[in-house]
């Protein structure tokens, strides 16, 4: 059965790769929500971070600084 193509997966132009990246945040805040159970013990529930500095996104092989593209990465994040 043939993949489904999609035309506009994000591509590192140096190198190929477009299967992993990775993305540096600056001033990161981050929040975790606990709850507290009957023994006494916490769970984290929910974990939001938001960065408030800038935001770099670079290939996971050959680190090219790919932060051009990163307005429509996090737009594909799901
Ligand atoms: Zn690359």
């Amino acid at each position: 059965m043939p993949q489904r193509k999609v035309g506009n997966l994000l591509r590192c132009p140096h190198c190929g790769n477009e299967r992993s990246f990775f993305e540096i945040a600056d001033d990161i805040i981050t929040t975790t929500h606990y709850v507290q159970n009957p023994d006494g013990s916490f769970t984290i529930e929910e974990k939001t971070t938001q960065a408030l500095g800038d935001v770099k996104l670079f290939c996971g092989n050959c680190e090219e600084d790919l932060t051009a593209f990163h307005q429509r990465f996090t737009e594909m994040i799901f």
